[in-house]
């Protein structure tokens, strides 16, 4: 009798140990069903580098070095995304990337203001709560962006500028430089040229370059960014767009992700990135037509030159300038590319 019962314990023990395993093995294929069907989900991204005035017949050769650091950038974004990333982390680091190429006006390699010295401005939303960070006028946090990362994640603010801005990301642990770190030697030959003739080039529309990054998540979450040294000989103290949320970035799950170059004050003053997102959400408008509508009717040429990428919750990019030209490069689950001309 006794011996029956051990058999039946036996038999009982084993059936709950096989059914438990089943139980893990069918866990097991659930996630990876999941981490699959997330691997299915649409992601997208879209870097800028500067819209503004540029010979191509004269630019030629060093056009394809843009293209060739453009590409590594968006390379660099669309792996993390195939890894999962979230989007704001995409963001910040390929917009650090961006910083330290000297190639374009954004930490290393910034323009200089009109007492020639690098005055850096940025900022970052997250589509996912619309929580953001922004800093102006920083002159040695070695990567704006990431300090506008922190402004959003780790203060009670929104904003901070100047030294105060550059104190307290000292504070907390991010790289500082010398303020001569940000000046290549091309800015301060090219700065020293224009001093000589100032008077000549008040013209703002000389003096574009900015960078920044919009991005579409494979968990639908989207985020922007945008980092600048602004337009050069600008008085110094001036803040463009480029920190300006609402102006220069924004990002709305509900809507999509924008990040602008151009002529600051008229981005300001129209609310431009704000007013893209705003056109989709309460207007109905697709992303293309209010990108549009924005920089063609609202904007012009003359009136508020430059160019804006976006990307929306469904994965739809859009890269418009009304200025001869704009360097950017895409990625998204289908296609990439990279255009300056175009
Ligand atoms: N939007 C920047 C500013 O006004 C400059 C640019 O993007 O070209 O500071």
């Amino acid at each position: 009798m006794k011996r029956s019962y051990k058999f039946l314990w036996y038999l009982v023990s084993f059936m709950f140990i096989t059914s438990c395993a089943q139980q893990s093995e069918t866990d097991k294929t659930i996630h990876e069903i999941t981490e699959e069907s997330s691997e299915d989900n649409k992601f997208a991204i879209v870097i800028h580098g500067g819209a503004g005035y540029r010979n191509p017949a004269t630019n030629g050769p060093e056009d394809e070095l843009y293209k060739e650091h453009l590409y590594r950038v968006v390379h660099h974004g669309e792996q993390m995304l195939k890894e999962g990333a979230k989007a704001v982390d995409v963001v910040e680091a390929c917009i650090r990337l961006l910083e330290d190429d000297s190639l374009f006006n954004a930490g290393l390699g910034a323009v200089l203001n009109a007492q020639g010295k690098a005055e850096l401005d940025a900022s970052i939303m997250n589509g996912a709560d619309r929580n953001a960070g922004a800093v102006a006028g920083v002159h040695t946090t070695r990567h704006p962006i990431s300090a506008a990362r922190m402004v959003m994640d780790s203060s009670k603010h929104v904003f901070l500028s100047g030294d105060g801005a550059d104190t307290y990301m000292s504070q907390m642990g991010l790289e500082q430089v010398e303020p001569e770190f940000f000046i290549t030697g091309k800015r301060r030959a090219w700065w020293n040229e224009q001093l000589k003739k100032r008077e000549k080039d008040e013209n703002p529309d000389n003096k574009h370059g900015t960078v920044g990054c919009a991005v579409l998540d494979r968990s639908g979450h989207l985020a922007a960014g945008t980092s600048t040294g602004g337009m050069s000989n600008k008085q110094w103290g001036r803040i463009g767009d480029s920190p300006v949320i609402g102006a220069g970035t924004y990002a709305d799950d509900k809507s999509c992700a924008v990040s602008c170059t151009g002529h600051g004050e008229y981005f300001i003053r129209n609310a431009v990135a704000y007013q893209i997102a705003a056109r989709m959400q309460f207007g109905g408008e697709q992303l293309d037509s209010a990108v549009h509508n924005v920089l063609f009717k609202v904007l012009n040429e003359k009136a508020g030159s430059g160019g804006v990428i976006a990307v929306d919750k469904d994965g739809n990019i859009s890269m418009q300038h009304n200025t001869p030209m704009m360097f950017r490069a895409w990625a998204t689950d289908v296609e990439e590319g990279v255009l300056i001309y175009e």
